[in-house]
């Protein structure tokens, strides 16, 4: 424990990790302590571990790799990987065999509109052997297969990550409509909720002014070792997001993947920051608990604001995992969970009707007013709205995953696996 009296940097807290005289707690159990009455001082924490993992589009791998001896071809005019279109570049690599790519987590499948980069990203990290074709510049066609063994650059970059916090949507319109915020037409005349955002856990939340997160930040992305680069694009002062990079090989596939909305893929993305308490300023921030937390409802058409509510509204009494009971599924002709699951993570198993890859799962909850059937369990709240009752339908974000991901980080830390990083420049947002 820290001497609330000596001044707090970063680096004296991780000498402090390093001796093992230290409270370590994450954001959950902080704010826990706080739901059940605790006075927490200076002295009682010295180091939280938040985490996100939502949708997050601005995601993209950058992957460098031998797929031909030199000569075989002099340049890669256009390039797919299990049908997923690539950027060719930036280097051209001439005559060499070699491909340099950049690929999009929302790039579409050429051939499978529920398939997109973010889940060929999981599908490389889990070691899945994956489908490369070639089209050079003298229109011949190579393929070739890889694995992420086999590409010794492999890069995920993030332009647009972590946003501190998001919004809800409802569509007060009497037509459905399709939107990214939605895997399903999203119902009209306020019959249903959408909302992005991980509330007291998210990591921006817990350090608003930015007094530990910079430029070289050390992070989690997907479970891996990486680093904050700066400001993500579309940042503001009151809507801040980072920008970082963290290398594929290291990645944890349960926490990434791909989630198909209205639009198309989009890509999940879970991000870990330690953020060590210097001062009683940051630790306001950080003893804020989910009902203090604002969730602006926008309407999903104009992105007007509609009301203000909480995320003490949206994750208070509501359970953040989502419970499938194979007993109690009907075993319809159709089933329309399987169809619509924005993950892919519900199949038919042997005789016993559905069964659901549990390591999948993103706990958005659309299956549970989906299934004819009651096979599938969460209470995912309902939302008064101007004398409307609106259920919460669908998540995109996941607590399960982000909380697994602050506590793999707490660990890390207590073990000596991961350091805390004095960031080498300051993030400025735009005001
Ligand atoms: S809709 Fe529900 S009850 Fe029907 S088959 Fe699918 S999971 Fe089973
Ligand atoms: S909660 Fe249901 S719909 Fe959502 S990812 Fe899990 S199984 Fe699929």
């Amino acid at each position: 424990m820290t001497d609330s009296t000596t001044t707090r940097t970063i680096s004296n807290l991780q000498n402090k990790i390093d001796q093992g005289d230290v409270v370590i707690l994450t954001a959950r159990e902080i704010c826990d302590r706080v739901r059940a009455g605790d006075i927490i001082e200076m002295s009682n924490i010295d180091v939280v571990t938040t985490a996100t993992s939502a949708l997050m589009s601005g995601t993209y791998a950058v992957l460098s790799f031998k797929v031909a001896q030199p000569d075989i071809f002099k340049k890669a005019k256009r390039v797919w990987i299990n049908s997923v279109p690539a950027q060719v570049g930036p280097c051209p690599n001439e005559r060499i065999g070699l491909l340099d790519l950049i690929i999009l987590g929302t790039q579409k499948s050429t051939t499978d509109p529920r398939y997109g980069g973010g889940d060929l990203f999981r599908e490389l990290v889990l070691g899945k052997k994956v489908d490369v074709k070639i089209e050079t510049d003298e229109g011949k066609i190579l393929t070739a297969t890889t694995t992420l063994k086999q590409i010794p650059h492999a890069m995920l970059h993030a332009s647009r990550n972590a946003f501190k916090n998001y919004l809800a949507f409802v569509n007060p319109g009497k037509s459905e409509v399709s939107t990214i915020f939605h895997s399903d037409m999203m119902k009209g005349d306020y019959e249903e909720m959408t909302f992005c955002g991980c509330g007291e856990l998210n990591p921006l939340e817990n350090d608003p002014e930015l007094k530990t997160i910079g430029i070289g930040t050390r992070v989690l992305i997907n479970g891996a070792l990486g680093y904050v680069t700066g400001a993500g694009t579309r940042s503001s002062a009151e809507k801040p997001n980072l920008t970082g990079i963290a290398d594929m090989h290291q990645m944890n596939p349960e926490l990434m993947g791909g989630f198909t909305t209205g639009h198309g893929p989009d890509v999940i993305t879970t991000w870990a920051v330690a953020i060590p308490v210097l001062d009683k300023q940051m630790l306001t921030h950080i003893l804020k608990t989910d009902d203090q937390i604002p969730l602006t409802v926008v309407d999903v058409r104009t992105r007007q604001p509609i009301d203000e509510i909480t995320y003490g509204h949206v994750w208070d009494r509501t359970n953040d995992a989502v419970t499938f009971n194979g007993d109690a599924c009907q075993k319809c002709d159709l089933c329309r969970v399987e169809s619509i699951c924005p993950v892919g993570a519900i199949h038919k198993g042997f005789e016993k009707g559905m069964q659901v890859n549990p390591s999948k799962c993103f706990h958005c909850g659309l299956c549970v007013s989906k299934c004819q059937g009651e096979a599938f369990g969460a209470k995912l709240g309902i939302i008064k709205l101007k004398n409307h009752r609106v259920p919460i339908t669908l998540r995109q974000s996941n607590r399960v995953a982000a909380l697994k991901a602050a506590e793999d980080l707490k660990q890390q830390l207590k073990n000596g696996q991961f350091k805390l990083t004095e960031p080498v420049g300051k993030i400025i947002f735009p005001e």
